[in-house]
Order: structure tokens, then C-alpha cells, then sequence
């Protein structure tokens, strides 16, 4: 048996992405992480030929947004989703840190062209490279290491590793890789088989989606219960169907236009986004509307989209909860609250809505 570890550089791949989608002549192109590893293990397996290659982990090593303009929260939300979906759908040893975008937009398309901001990616090169030098001095963690990158940085940790008696097969996209990694004659001694070109594994590489009948969750479902979708729900998530989530995103934005809020001005300080103690105080059923009374007495009303791990239905009236204040109460109106929590319930996953899709939306590029 061949134990292999597979390291990813993950910034580099997302920003290498448009190369692959130009090796399958494809807009919109998805990589399907869940094939990564394996086909991977398989192009391996060819170039020692053998097959017994056994992929122990794969680590993927990423950034995520901090200190951003609060109107991007659905981005960086949408960026921890995908975090998520890696570690919980194929059980990639993720590790992640922060980018500091100084209260600037995330995507370089909302930044203001007239002041330029770029932010600075820290330490996920450097907890690759050491990450990949210390499995490699710890007895039987891996024989071979697939490591998957562009950058010439890594030529030093590739060099120890291989000085440490353990084999580097190097993955990487034609156009976003260093000459010294693509060498064929190897002259910086950094890999002991071909290297693996993703742009020849683009097409079996591609997330596909196909079409299959699945059950829709929702209890507010009209006629049969199973249709045809190529949504794939994430694990432990409810599926519901595209009516039940039109009727759904309808009913939040009627009942929003109804409660919006205008948060205090001058009054107080703002929300500072901690954990609030009340009690549920009504429920709208029919809207998908609840409302909660904190410990001080102030009402806030909350989307059932917003109450966690599908608690929703369970919910009544007097149930102490928690929750996190977005708006503060204004002018007899109820304040804004989400994140909404039943205590003493399982604080793990949270409520799919039509805004957490369960894999990358072709048509959605982040
Ligand atoms: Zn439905």
C-alpha cells in the first residue's frame, strides 16, 4: 500500500480556475472537489504503475475575508459555506486564515477604481510547506506527497521532503505554474514522477449535474413530493423544490418590506452581534415569520430561515432562545434578530435557505 497525502494551495487554485475552463473551452466551468483526491490517486497510480495508492488526507490551505464592508457578508458567508462543504462533504483537513480587507469591499469588481485597495494573503504558504515537511518526519504518515501548486516558494520544502526519503508527485495548470516545478529535466530536484497536468483532467474533473428525482422537504409542498432536480442538497440538509423556494423567497420579501426597520439613529451604540437571552414571543406561521422579547423587554422579529439546525417547526411560543440583534427596535417597531437558537439544542449545521445553495451554482460564480 502507498499512503499519500494530497496538498492543496488553495488560493492558487481558485485563482487558476479560468485556466481549466479554458482547457474544456467552457464558461462557467466548476471543479468538483469531491473527484479531486481520487483522480489524482488514479493519474499517480500511472506514473509509479501501480494501484494500490491509498490518498490517508487531503489538506487544503485557504484564506477567508475579515475586517470587510459589512455589505459583502453574503460573500463571506458564501465563502465559509464552501469551507464547510469541503470539510463535512469529502473530509478535507481544511485550514484557513484571515485576509484583512480594512473595512474594503471583498470582490475587486465593488472596490472603487479611484482608491485602489490590495489585500495581502498571509501564512498559507508557509503552513503548507510546513505542514508538509512535518508529516513527512512523522513515521508512516505518507510515502508519497501530491502537492497541489504554481508557485516557485515551495521548491525548498519540496527539496527537504524528498531529502527525508518520501516521494513529491507535483499536480499544477499549464499557464499558472513555475518553470522551475514544470521542468521536465527537473534541474531543481523538486519531484520523482511526471508532473500532473489538471488541465488534461479538466473535463473528468468537472462538477456535472445530473438530473434525479428527490423528495422536497417543505411542508407547504403542493401535489407529488418527488421532482426531478439537478440540485445536489448538502448532507444532513433538507431539499426543497423550486416552487416551494420561489413561494418562500416571495413570502420573506413581502413580510420584509412589511417589518423593515429603520435602525436607531444616535441612539445607542450599534449592535454589537453577541449572543442575546428571550423568550418566543409569536410565530406567523403562515409568513415564516417569528417574533422573540429579549430579558430588557425589546421585541425583534426573525425569517425562519434564520433559526438553526431546522428548529423552526419545533418552535413555541415561550421557548427561551438566543439570538444575535441586526437591528436595533425603532419607532414602535420590532428590531431585526437572526441567528436564532432554541436553548439546549444542538448548536451543529445550519438552515439551508435559497441563498446557501448546496454546491457552486454554475450560473453564481463567487
Ligand atoms: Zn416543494
Amino acid at each position: 500500500m502507498t499512503r499519500v497525502m494530497i496538498f492543496i494551495d488553495g488560493s492558487w487554485l481558485y485563482r487558476s480556475l479560468p485556466q481549466l475552463a479554458l482547457a474544456c473551452s467552457k464558461d462557467g466551468y466548476v471543479i468538483d472537489y469531491g473527484k479531486l483526491p481520487g483522480t489524482l490517486g488514479d493519474e499517480l497510480g500511472k506514473r509509479l504503475g501501480r494501484t494500490d495508492a491509498d490518498i490517508v488526507r487531503t489538506h487544503l490551505f485557504g484564506s477567508y475575508p475579515s475586517n470587510y464592508d459589512e455589505q459583502d457578508e453574503p460573500v463571506a458567508r458564501g465563502t465559509a459555506d464552501f469551507f464547510n462543504l469541503l470539510r463535512e462533504e469529502f473530509h478535507y483537513e481544511v485550514d484557513l486564515f484571515a485576509v484583512d480587507f480594512g473595512g474594503n469591499r471583498i470582490r475587486p469588481r465593488d472596490r472603487d477604481p479611484d482608491h485602489p485597495f490590495e489585500p495581502k494573503e498571509k501564512c498559507v504558504d508557509v503552513a503548507l510547506a510546513t505542514s508538509l515537511v512535518y508529516y513527512a518526519t512523522v513515521p508512516h504518515a505518507y510515502d508519497v506527497a501530491i502537492v497541489v501548486i504554481g508557485d516557485r516558494d515551495y521548491t525548498p520544502a519540496l527539496q527537504q521532503v524528498r531529502r527525508l526519503g518520501k516521494r513529491v508527485a507535483v499536480a499544477s495548470i499549464r499557464g499558472c505554474c513555475a518553470r522551475e516545478l514544470s521542468d521536465p529535466v527537473d534541474r531543481e530536484r523538486v519531484k520523482d514522477v511526471d508532473i500532473i497536468w489538471l488541465n488534461d483532467l479538466a473535463e473528468v474533473l468537472e462538477l456535472r449535474y445530473e438530473s434525479v428525482l428527490r423528495e422536497c422537504q417543505s411542508p407547504h409542498h403542493q401535489g407529488d413530493r418527488r421532482v426531478p432536480t439537478t440540485y445536489r442538497p448538502r448532507k444532513n440538509r433538507p431539499f426543497y423544490c423550486n416552487d416551494c423556494r420561489r413561494v418562500f423567497s416571495e413570502q420573506r420579501r413581502a413580510a420584509e418590506m412589511l417589518l423593515t426597520v429603520v435602525p436607531e439613529t444616535g441612539g445607542g451604540e450599534d449592535p454589537q452581534g453577541g449572543e442575546v437571552s428571550g423568550k418566543v414571543d409569536k410565530l406567523l406561521l403562515d409568513n415564516g415569520y417569528g417574533f422573540v422579547r429579549a430579558e430588557d423587554g425589546r421585541q425583534y422579529f426573525f425569517h425562519r430561515t434564520d433559526v438553526q439546525n431546522d428548529d423552526w417547526p419545533k418552535l413555541a411560543i415561550g421557548d427561551p432562545i438566543s439570538f444575535v440583534i441586526r437591528h436595533w427596535p425603532a419607532n414602535n417597531k420590532a428590531g431585526r434578530c437572526s441567528d436564532v437558537r432554541r436553548v439546549g439544542s444542538d448548536t451543529q449545521g445550519r438552515v439551508d435557505d435559497e441563498s446557501a445553495p448546496g454546491y457552486p451554482d454554475p450560473s453564481a460564480r463567487p
